[in-house]
């Protein structure tokens, strides 16, 4: 057969500046290439994987589902997706769930939610939806207009209308630019913008002024959510309960899925007929991500929060940092020396999958890494920083 990695450039749409390895299997946090070499994974398929590649149990329920039904479409009723709604919202008092395909149909579905609610209650002039500077929301063309960095505004004009950006912390513009807006979306750990965790008194209060001015209050956890700060969502972290919190990444555990839970705020907002995704709670992706919300107990979130604690250890002692930000296992280091993307380059060499953010280096490692992997890793790590 031809060379995979030049079929690939040759067909596949070239979006992504791959790196030059082809990944043939994995295990836990560790996956192999074409040539049988192993790479310790600090990437979780960015987000995705938290209980790492193949994961016995998820892959059973996968394929038990996958022989017992595949889709049914959202005409009926099917267990696996009642079983994950229900899970979700006793686990997070929320109340009721839409099901989607990644985050930033997640996303979509928070807006359009948001929009609906002030027109029910206020009619038509409320529709502006806030964000932050340096957030990141997704690839869509609403999506993209709610991310607040001006690189993601190009090419695609027009990009959909009423969304203004507030520099986190600034509570003056922030207090101004929710006039006139249905909702506000925050993300408590800036992701893609370089693993930047918002300031704990900002966000409570931007809480309260969305409580008071009635505009909803939505949080975009679909890289924060599931477990990757120590807690099941990072809203937990900051003492406020959203109106609206999206998730997608690690929720499935590998398999595409968002999800839009709604407190009782905007409980009702979305009738028959007004949303919908084909796809959407589909019964083998939700018998997966059933698997990946009853493996995420106390003991595996307080298992995150230890190795989170190892990681920035490691990294604070290490002479070739800058800084280290995030929350949990979601790390983002400033190298001191090097540029994030030349380390990434540098890891694969020596194996080891991390990810960048910006000028970061961005850790996800799986949340079910095991303490000899996660010390070979950042062994590898701290060496490649400091020379
Ligand atoms: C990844 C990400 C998205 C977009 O998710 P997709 O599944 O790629 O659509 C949206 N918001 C945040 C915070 C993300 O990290």
């Amino acid at each position: 057969m031809k060379d995979i990695k030049s079929i690939d450039r040759q067909y596949v749409m070239n979006t992504y500046a791959r790196f030059d390895l082809l990944i043939e299997s994995g295990k836990g946090a560790v996956c192999r290439d074409d040539e049988g070499k192993e790479y310790i994974d600090f990437t979780s398929g960015i987000g995705v994987n938290c209980l790492g590649w193949c994961d016995d149990e998820w892959a059973d329920a996968v394929s038990a589902q996958a022989h017992r039904l595949n889709h049914t479409s959202n005409l009926y009723f099917t267990e696996p997706c009642a079983a994950l709604a229900q899970k979700l919202c006793e686990r997070t008092g929320y109340s009721k769930v839409f099901f989607g395909n990644s985050g930033a149909e997640a996303n979509e579905g928070a807006i359009k939610l948001a929009r609906k609610y002030s027109y029910d209650k206020y009619g038509e002039g409320r529709s502006k939806v806030v964000t932050l500077v340096n957030s990141f929301h997704g690839r869509t063309i609403s999506t993209l207009s709610a991310t607040g960095q001006d690189g993601y505004h190009k090419w695609f004009f027009p990009f959909t209308e009423g969304f203004e950006y507030v520099a986190s912390g600034d509570v003056k513009a922030l207090a101004n630019a929710l006039d006139g807006a249905c909702a506000l979306i925050v993300e408590f750990v800036q992701g893609e913008g370089g693993v930047v965790a918002l300031d704990r008194d900002f966000v409570a209060e931007a809480y309260a002024m969305c409580t008071a001015k009635d505009v909803l209050f939505i949080a975009d956890e679909v890289q924060t959510g599931m477990g990757r700060t120590g807690r099941l969502l990072a809203s937990e972290h900051f003492g406020v309960k959203p109106d609206v919190t999206t998730l997608a990444k690690g929720l499935g555990g590998g398999l595409p899925i968002g999800a839009v839970l709604a407190g009782e705020k905007a409980v009702s907002t979305l009738g028959a007929g007004m949303h919908g995704s084909t796809f959407g709670g589909n019964p083998v992706v939700c018998a997966g991500a059933n698997v990946v919300l009853d493996r995420l107990d106390d003991k595996l979130l307080a298992d995150v929060t230890r190795k989170g604690e190892y990681i920035r250890l490691r990294l604070e002692s290490c002479e070739g940092v800058a800084s280290v930000g995030g929350l949990g296992m979601m790390v983002g280091v400033l190298p001191k020396r090097k540029k994030a993307a030349d380390i990434a380059k540098e890891a694969i060499g020596r194996g080891l999958l991390v990810l960048t953010a910006k000028d970061r280096v961005r850790l996800l490692p799986p949340l079910t890494i095991d303490a000899v992997a996660l010390e070979k890793g950042m062994d590898i790590l701290t060496e490649i920083l400091k020379g």
